[in-house]
């Protein structure tokens, strides 16, 4: 999803938030995540370890790009989406925002509701961002979120 891109009806509790403006790769370093969203990153953060040590069909989602998962996984940094963020593109299942091949994971109010194999996904989906994947609709010749979330649900086994 791009915010106002794609269907909102397709969108869903998996789907991220690609966004190549400016405000979205400036960190907000005053900002501690709220406490719920911390929460839920702190669950999902060893889901997503795990599945990197178990499982390497989910090493290779990174692989493909020429990146390392673990390596991705630690230099990221993780912000509360901004009100700007929140209005443009959390909601409609998005919970998460990153540019593609920055280091910045912004996670929207939304993602404190995730289970802890929930935030897996959408940690792995914006670590591959990170990474170098790109989606549609802004690069039309990637895959759109929903087919990206489908990736990692299947090769990290997460269900
Ligand atoms: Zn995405």
């Amino acid at each position: 999803m791009s915010g106002s891109g794609g269907d909102p009806g397709s969108a869903k509790p998996g789907s991220t938030a690609i966004t190549t403006e400016a405000a979205a790769r400036r960190p907000i370093l005053h900002l501690p995540l709220p406490e719920r969203v911390a929460a839920s990153l702190n669950d999902g953060i060893p889901v997503v370890q795990e599945r990197l040590r178990d499982y390497a069909s989910c090493r290779a989602l990174f692989g493909r790009l020429g990146s390392d998962g673990a390596v991705k996984l630690n230099g990221a940094s993780y912000y509360p989406a901004s009100p700007e963020q929140e209005r443009k593109y959390c909601g409609r299942g998005v919970s998460a925002v990153t540019t593609v091949g920055g280091s910045a994971v912004f996670l929207c109010r939304s993602f404190a509701r995730l289970s802890g194999q929930q935030a897996a996904i959408i940690l792995i989906h914006e670590a591959l961002h990170l990474a170098g994947q790109t989606e549609y609709p802004a690069s039309p010749e990637a895959p759109d979120s929903s087919a990206i979330t489908e990736m990692v649900m299947t090769g990290c086994r997460l269900f």
